[in-house]
Formats: C-alpha cells, structure tokens, sequence
C-alpha cells in the first residue's frame, strides 16, 4: 500500500520516526508520498526523505493555511525549491475557507500559480480544499490548460454535487483518509458513487486518524484501518483494494518509471 499523503517530517514525528517507519513497513505500505506545507518545512522535509530514501517520496508547495500577506515571497522560495526537482508532484496546494475569507485573493493567486507551474513541469497536484469548493473550480477555470491537470482531492470532504465536479475532471482522484471511518461520516455512499478506480489511500498523518484511534496522533501504519473499512465498503478483499489503490497511485504519481525522477 502507499500512504499518498502524509507528513511524517513534521515535529509530531521527531521523538519516534524510525518506529513509525517500522511500524508502517509491517502494516504492509511500500511508499509514503509526503505533501510539504511551506518553506519553513521544506528543510525537515529534504532530511526526512534523505533518511528512507527508498521509502518516502517529497512534494513541493505551499499549504494554503501558509499564504498571508508574505505570500509572494513564501512563493518565490517554494518555487526555487521546485526548480530542485525530485519531487513526485505538486503539493500541498488549495484552499481553505474553514476559519474565514482572510487572504481569499492570495490563497487563490498561489492556488492557480502553482497549478500552472504543475503544468509547466508535467506534474500532478494534491490538493487540500476545506470549504471552499466554489472559489476551488472557479481558480480552475482562471488557468490556461486546466483540462489537462492531473491530481488528488486529498481527504475529500465535499457534497454530492461536488463529487460530481471533481469526478468530471478526468485526471483526478480522491483521496481517502481516517475520516471516511467516522462513525458520522457522509463519504461512504459518495465514495461508491465514485468507484475504486478513482480511490486513493491516505493518512494526513499526524492528522485525522481512523477509529480507533481518534483522539490520538495519527501514523501512517494506520491506514490499514481505512483500507479494511475501504474494502468492507465496496464488498471486496482487502488485497484487491490495496492493490487497486496502490496501482492508482502509481500511475497518478508516475511511481512505474523508476526512481530516476529522485535527481
Ligand atoms: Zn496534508
């Protein structure tokens, strides 16, 4: 299984890494893709994927929780870390209406700059979006070539009618994570309205764990709870679901091409 979103570099992680590494090998994942959140992150993020080499995979990007005032300049420097290169995809990247409208404007000038820079280097997107999908398909809309944008819904969290928008865009999956286990949870209908071939697996690791362990730091060897939940849902093994999740994310993040993309 991969974890396609985690951020196993943050501080959360620094007592017991190597452990979480172990502890997520035995509970059967082979990757972990980790999503950076902005400049200040990136140093801890290059030692962390320095460390598993063969384990974890980096993004660059700047999380819209990250854009204020500053943000041309936090965009500048995340840009001179992309021209770096080894990075599996543009990430994390979105927008987030959840504590107000503040920086609405420069969450969205970041927002389509980095997806047009995806463009540019033939990347795919993780996408945070938290209240906020109108804003969302209008900054599509403002991008030049948006139709051929490939990426994931991390932690997908819309309605109905969203999913069905999200589901348009062909390049696109939905990204799976503790919170489809909840016992209040509205993902599961939308989630086989969806299908497995548009399903990714995730953690959002130290966020969001599954039940049981709500309440607790989430790790990635969780995951194996959302895929047991996964596969209880859509009535299938849970080999097969790990499976097809797993070729999913191969082919969104182009993990069969080797690691030459690792510069
Ligand atoms: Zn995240």
């Amino acid at each position: 299984m991969i974890d396609t979103h985690c951020h196993i570099f943050l501080e959360e992680f620094d007592a017991d890494r190597d452990a979480c590494v172990a502890a997520a090998k035995a509970a059967g994942l082979s990757l972990l893709l980790l999503p950076n959140i902005d400049p200040s992150t990136a140093g801890r993020l290059a030692e962390t994927c320095a460390l598993y080499p063969d384990f974890t995979l980096p993004m660059m990007g700047l999380h819209p929780t990250s854009v204020d005032g500053d943000y041309k300049q936090q965009l500048a420097l995340t840009e001179q870390l992309l021209a770096r290169g080894g990075y599996c995809a543009v990430g994390e990247i979105g927008l987030d209406l959840h504590w107000g409208g503040s920086y609405l404007r420069e969450q969205k000038d970041a927002f389509e700059t980095q997806l047009r820079w995806s463009l540019q280097l033939g990347l795919p997107v993780s996408i945070h979006c938290r209240d906020a999908f109108a804003e969302l398909f209008d900054s599509f809309r403002q991008v030049e070539g948006a139709e051929r944008l490939r990426g994931v819904f991390h932690c997908f969290q819309g309605t109905e009618a969203e999913l069905g928008q999200a589901l348009a865009m062909d390049g696109f999956y939905l990204g799976v994570g503790g919170s489809s286990t909840y016992k209040n949870s509205k993902l599961p209908p939308l989630l086989l309205r969806a299908g497995l071939e548009r399903l990714l697996l995730e953690t959002d690791a130290p966020y969001l764990p599954p039940v049981p362990y709500r309440g607790q730091r989430n790790q990635p060897a969780y995951m194996a709870e959302t895929a047991g939940k996964l596969a209880a849902l859509f009535g299938l093994p849970e080999e097969v679901v790990d499976k097809k999740t797993s070729t999913n994310a191969a082919d969104l993040f182009n993990l069969r091409a080797g690691r030459e993309f690792l510069s």
